[in-house]
């Protein structure tokens, strides 16, 4: 790891201590940046999250950030498989892939970075900047100079907010339930025709997927991993949405409910609506999920990525609907690039115009692919091009073929 050069070290503030956050900070770090992470959470974050597909692209990353990618970073699996709703396969295709789990990410990212230089419980409030610095203010009143700030503070990005009020996170008309089940509690029809297996479901306008994770303590061991499922249904804004976002006092969270807050009846009618539509053995693992969650699916796309010494990367600048599972890889390349760009020796804003002339392109043309793999599940009315999306990535093939796999074209690949 290269310490911060000593003769001028330039000094990175990384709001959000989250994997785009700590893919900066690392990044940085091994450039010579003398670095710090303030992430709001006054907790280490690792228990958060469920699983996530990896790519090449990612890994490359995660080893430049300073990670031993051979030290399994996750379950291989081989095959995809979709199950129609008796249970039975409908269609297989061959397509390797890792996967991993959001708390192992974390750890290694975590470990590779120095913990003293890693401040929990420090929220971003506002900041300011001039043609020498920028400098951070935390809800404490305590302050944080230096030459660069990058804003890795996820979909309600403070730091974007402030930047550009007007960009906005847009609903998608579907919301995600999600949950990971203990490999050592399914039946053994579930742990031979569904375990080994990146599998879907296609109820209509529905999609689950699943596959399997590290377990307790990120083992891989067989019998200790987790099954990890992401199930989309169509939920209308205004009516079946708000219902289920609002709490037992009667109390909305428009932005996302807290799990433990969801009413027991919304779980239960989930549960009910898996036996009704999916494949039994998919309506087992929701069924044995203690920790059973939902999230409403966004979109969001901010104008600029640069603005002076601020950049926005990872979830602060663009989201994509998690069709290609590109969220945590799309963090990654654009720390990677923005690292890239302060290093070619030029002034921070000058390097940051460079980041953002790459990445906002890239941005862009995730979003748009992801919005239209999941167009055929939005509950609002769709636009024309929507409805062509719609019809293109609804047959089994097109969805097993393009879910949770890097985009062919654009420049997305060449990052
Ligand atoms: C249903 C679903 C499935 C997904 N599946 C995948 C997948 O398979 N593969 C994949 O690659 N991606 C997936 N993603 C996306 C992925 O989780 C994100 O894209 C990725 O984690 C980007 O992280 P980030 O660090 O930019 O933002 P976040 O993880 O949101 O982190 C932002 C951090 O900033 C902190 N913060 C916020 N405000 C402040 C403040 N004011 N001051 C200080 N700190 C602050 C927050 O506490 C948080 O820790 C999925 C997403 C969803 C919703």
């Amino acid at each position: 790891m290269t310490a911060p050069s000593a003769a001028s070290p330039r000094k990175a503030i990384v709001i959000g201590g989250s994997l785009g956050g700590l893919f900066a900070a690392n990044l940085l770090l091994r450039d010579g940046w003398d670095v710090h992470v303030y992430e709001r959470v006054a907790d280490e974050l690792e228990s958060r999250g469920a699983g996530v597909v990896t790519h090449p692209e990612l890994m490359e990353v995660l080893t430049a950030a300073g990670v031993d990618v051979a030290d399994r970073i996750g379950v291989d699996v081989s095959e995809r498989v979709t199950l129609r709703q008796d249970g039975t396969v409908e269609d297989k295709r061959a397509l390797p892939q890792t996967l991993t789990a959001w708390g192992r990410l974390y750890q290694v990212l975590r470990r590779a970075f120095p913990a003293e230089r890693y401040h929990n419980g420090h929220q971003l409030l506002s900041f300011t900047q001039d043609a020498e610095s920028v400098t951070a203010v935390f809800a404490d009143g305590r302050e944080a100079s230096g030459d660069l700030l990058v804003a890795a503070d996820g979909l309600r990005s403070t730091v974007r907010q402030l930047l550009e009020p007007q960009t906005k996170p847009q609903y998608a008309g579907y919301l995600a339930w999600r949950g990971l089940v203990e490999e050592s509690s399914l039946s053994e029809r579930t742990l031979a025709e569904l375990f080994p297996y990146f599998a879907f479901g296609l109820p209509p306008r529905e999609q689950m997927i699943a596959y399997p994770v590290a377990g307790q303590g990120n083992t891989v061991e067989p019998g200790r991993r987790r099954y990890n499922f992401v199930w989309y249904r169509p939920a209308d804004q205004d009516t079946t949405l708000r219902d289920m976002l609002t709490d037992a006092s009667g109390k909305v969270w428009p932005d996302g409910i807290p799990p433990p807050l969801i009413r027991p009846e919304v779980l239960a009618q989930a549960r009910r609506a898996a036996r009704e539509v999916l494949a039994p053995q998919f309506a087992e693992i929701v069924e044995k999920t203690e920790n059973l969650f939902f999230q409403p699916i966004f979109d969001l796309e901010s104008t600029g990525l640069a603005h002076g010494r601020v950049a926005l990367l990872g979830d602060a600048a663009f989201v994509a609907r998690p069709h290609c599972g590109m969220g945590v890889t799309k963090a990654g390349s654009d720390a990677a690039n923005l690292v890239r760009a302060l290093g070619t020796g030029v002034d921070v804003p000058d390097a940051l115009r460079t980041y953002e002339a790459e990445r906002h392109e890239v941005g862009r043309f995730i979003v748009g692919h992801a919005r239209a793999l999941g167009a055929y599940m939005q509950a609002q009315t769709l636009t024309a091009t929507e409805r062509e999306m719609a019809e293109k990535y609804r047959s089994t093939e097109a969805v097993m073929r393009e879910t949770a796999v890097p985009p062919k074209t654009g420049r997305a690949q060449a990052d």
